[in-house]
């Protein structure tokens, strides 16, 4: 008798953007569009795939997320090459596979999107940020809101679900400049949004401006304000805030990343690309490709770092990602990928944050309340 095949999604990392945004630090490279690999970059994630086929064996595809970097600047017959060798490399395809792309305003056209949808994505999920040009120029970004409006109206005529980014805690933004951007989103047809809060990293060009002293921030309990106000927003529209910085109208939630905050198995392709896959209870190994793109190309080792996962490590990964979510973490279902029970040994932490009202444990599930959620790091910091 076989058994079940085991979930498994594929993120394939597009290593290039056509300009560098002051404020990120992804393993990405600014690029010029005559430069781009199209081809070579294909060839390179199909012979990476060929590599790892030992590994797909036994596994049913659930999902598949081209992120970056920005795909959308990689030819639509290239990616399509791609994304059929990755379907093809499974032995079982689930009916109800989810393709999705990340697509920039800036370099995202209605015939892209109608070649995407034609070489099977379904879902797109577009960089838009802010639909205020003062805060796109801030963030340095390429588009600006007539054309993040207009790609909203391009993509949402083509593709069936289109998700959203938006940033906050741009300097001098109010309440109601982030409740516009919602509504107008909403109102272009798309059924889900990614909110992040713009954060300085050390190693990015904003790191080095506010080392300086030269980068205006908005104070820190601003971020909680527009947090909160982006959540009214999206509860009066009906949405659901199913993650910490996402919210989708109803079945409209990523199950890429669901299945990733559950825990489950996924390989990365690509430069940079991190994959995990489990290997039996208690046992898992997770892998980052070589961020480099050009060793990507041209090299056959594909590894930069291994990790093999025991017990504990992924415990501590389920709580992390698991508890940013609504439902929380499924204890049986982390007992059994980690082949120990996820509560032994910090019985007497969850008791207290139970107590104090940071968690809560519902049947197999255990959860931040909605109303911590903004104190959630500190709150799973105290369980590791
Ligand atoms: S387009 Fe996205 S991935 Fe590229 S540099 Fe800007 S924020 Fe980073």
């Amino acid at each position: 008798m076989s058994s079940e095949p085991t979930s498994t999604s594929v993120y394939i990392h597009f290593p290039w953007c056509a300009r560098k945004c002051p404020y990120c630090d992804f393993a990405t490279e600014p690029i010029r569009a005559e430069a781009l690999p199209h081809e070579e970059y294909a060839d390179a994630v199909l012979r990476e795939l060929d590599a790892r086929a030992a590994d797909l064996q036994g596994r049913a595809l659930k999902s598949i997320f081209f992120g970056g970097g920005t795909p959308s600047l990689w030819g639509p017959s290239a990616l399509g090459r791609a994304l059929r060798g990755i379907t093809g490399a499974f032995d079982r395809v689930r009916d109800d596979l989810e393709v999705t792309v990340e697509c920039n305003p800036s370099s995202l056209t209605r015939e892209n999107v109608a070649l995407l949808r034609e070489a099977g994505v379904g879902r797109l999920s577009i960089g838009v940020q802010s639909l205020r040009d003062p805060h796109l120029r801030f963030l340095g970004r390429l588009h600006d809101s007539v054309r993040a409006a207009a790609a909203l109206e391009e993509a949402t005529q083509e593709m069936p679900r289109v998700s959203a980014d938006l940033m906050f805690g741009m300097p001098g933004q109010t309440l109601e400049e982030l409740g516009e951007d919602i509504a107008r989103i909403a109102e272009a047809g798309v059924r889900h949004v990614s909110a992040y809060a713009l954060t300085i990293e050390e190693k990015t060009m904003f790191g080095s401006l506010h080392r300086a002293g030269k980068l205006r921030v908005a104070p820190e309990e601003r971020y909680a304000d527009l947090f909160e106000h982006a959540e009214r927003r999206f509860t009066d529209l009906g949405w659901t805030h199913y993650e910490v910085s996402n919210y989708a109208a109803e079945g409209e939630e990523s199950r890429h990343n669901l299945h990733y905050w559950r825990g489950g198995a996924y390989v990365g392709l690509g430069a940079a690309a991190v994959g995990c896959l489990d290997h039996g209870p208690g046992r898992a190994e997770r892998w980052r490709n070589d961020p480099n793109p050009q060793r990507y190309l041209t090299q056959r080792t594909l590894e930069a770092e291994v990790e093999e996962l025991g017990p504990d490590e992924i415990i501590r990964e389920a709580l992390m990602l698991g508890l940013r979510t609504v439902d929380g973490m499924n204890l049986v279902a982390t007992e059994m990928r980690a082949g120990q029970d996820p509560k032994a040994g910090r019985e007497r932490e969850i008791e207290r944050a139970i107590d104090n009202g940071n968690l809560e444990q519902v049947g197999d599930w255990l959860r931040v309340p909605h109303d911590r959620w903004l104190k959630l790091d500190g709150i799973v910091r105290d369980l590791f």
